[in-house]
């Protein structure tokens, strides 16, 4: 097995799979790491369906168009179509791919990360780069490597919930209806005395319903686990277990509560519960909220044109969190340096795990924005290896004109 390359990425989720694509594309020897059996972490084997917010990433706007079909009120696509697409792209970008590896454990000297241990089918192996990209969602390679972080909200270290994605067939297409948190208030409502009269597991007790890609199903994000940690395996393994006790007793409430859902039932679980938050890294620097509200325009910016509410679901109950700043609705940049991860020198950030604060990343950390970072890392992590730069050093303009005139993304537009 080959143990050496310019760009070992790590995690094939939005984040990871960009960050890998690009980073060949560019003509760098590119390997990507997965723990799983397929790529898409939470667009695929979470069982996601519907973009949130966008930004103008080539890479992104390319896969939502080849993937993305409006239904009812949203535009949706297919889990299993996007895990064949990306396999079919990573391959056309010559990315040599592992699949049920896992990363264990990054080798530091110097500022520098050596090497990373794997895991792959039992075996540890040791694998070198000249760049590596943490594209885990969680940020594992940045925390084994000694970054340091703030676990969840600054002034009490809780996180969002996490959340098991499901969904189900038999759906009604003709009466069904799609609440979110600011609709359907009567069928919240009964949501709530179903939990209240101990029906459903707390503290589940909010009502999503997405309309699927296929007619006759729907995607319900409606399991939920408060002040629980995704870094913690304890924690995650009961919140498995919490949610998976949850979705019968949510799909008997569709049955006898909502429209359109009278006869539905379970199709398919994801094949993990989704992380929203965990640990965020000091980066070079961190995006914050007012970076967002003020459209900051940053010089060194890697994703323009990110667009997404402050998107927190309430830390310690069901439903939205109150704390939500107002979002007002315009496009912002993310800058490179929020990719740079503090006291190492070859490793770069991408996806959820970007450096922000808690409230800027309830909007970052959407898959349009996170494909949106990837695509940023692996450009400037392809430059930085094969021309020996160091990452502090990439020339940024360079990768902006890769990231417009090569991969199709758009310059920010500028505040009107
Ligand atoms: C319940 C829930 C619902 C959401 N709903 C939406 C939505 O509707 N629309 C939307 O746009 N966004 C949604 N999001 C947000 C979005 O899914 C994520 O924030 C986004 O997927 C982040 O992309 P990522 O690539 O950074 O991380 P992930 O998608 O989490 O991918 C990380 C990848 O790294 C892999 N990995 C982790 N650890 C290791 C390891 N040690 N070794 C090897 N591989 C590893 C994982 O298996 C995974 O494939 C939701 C999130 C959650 C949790």
């Amino acid at each position: 097995m080959k143990t050496s390359y310019e760009v070992v990425v790590v995690g094939a989720g939005p984040a990871g799979i960009a960050a890998a694509y690009s980073a060949a594309m560019c003509g760098a020897d590119t390997l990507l790491i997965e723990k799983s059996g397929c790529v898409g972490g939470m667009s695929t084997s979470g069982l996601l369906s519907a973009w949130c917010g966008s930004c103008s990433s080539g890479f992104y706007q390319k896969v939502r168009s080849l993937t993305t079909e409006k239904r009812v009120r949203r535009c949706v696509y297919s889990p299993e179509t996007l895990k064949t697409l990306y396999l079919t792209l990573l391959n056309e970008a010559g990315v040599n791919l592992m699949l049920h590896t896992s990363f264990i454990k990054a080798n530091v000297k110097n500022d520098i990360i050596n090497s990373i241990d794997i895991l792959g089918a039992g075996e540890v192996f040791t694998v070198k780069a000249n760049v590596f990209i943490d594209a885990t969602g969680d940020g594992f390679v940045a925390r084994s490597a000694g970054v340091p972080y703030c676990k969840g909200r600054e002034t009490d270290h809780l996180m969002q919930p996490m959340s098991l994605i499901f969904t189900v067939g038999g759906v009604d297409d003709s009466r069904a209806v799609y609440p979110t948190f600011k609709t359907h208030p009567d069928i919240q409502q009964k949501m709530q005395e179903y939990v209240e009269a101990g029906k459903i597991a707390h503290p589940a007790g909010h009502v999503i319903l997405i309309e699927g890609y296929h007619s006759g199903t729907a995607t319900v994000n409606m399991t939920n686990v408060i002040m629980s940690d995704g870094t913690d395996v304890a924690d995650i393994t009961s919140a498995e277990l919490l949610t998976r006790r949850q979705v019968p007793q949510i799909i008997e409430f569709l049955r006898e509560c909502v429209p359109g859902y009278e006869k539905c039932y379970c199709l398919q679980t994801a094949e993990y519960i989704g992380v929203r938050e965990s640990l965020h890294f000091e980066g070079d620097y961190t995006l914050s909220e007012n970076d967002i509200l003020n459209q900051t325009i940053f010089d060194d910016w890697v994703v323009a044109n990110a667009a997404f509410s402050f998107d927190n679901h309430n830390l310690t109950g069901s439903g939205v969190d109150k704390g939500n700043l107002k979002y007002n609705g315009e496009r912002y940049t993310i800058p490179y340096r929020s990719l740079l991860a503090k006291g190492i020198n070859n490793l770069l950030l991408s996806g959820r795990n970007i450096s922000g604060t808690h409230m800027a990343h309830s909007s970052f950390r959407v898959m349009p924005i996170s494909s949106g970072t990837g695509e940023g890392a692996g450009v400037a992590a392809a430059l930085s290896a094969k021309n020996a730069t160091d990452l502090r050093d990439v020339d940024i303009k360079r990768v902006q004109d890769i990231l417009v005139g090569r991969f199709g993304g758009e310059l920010p537009k500028p505040i009107i």
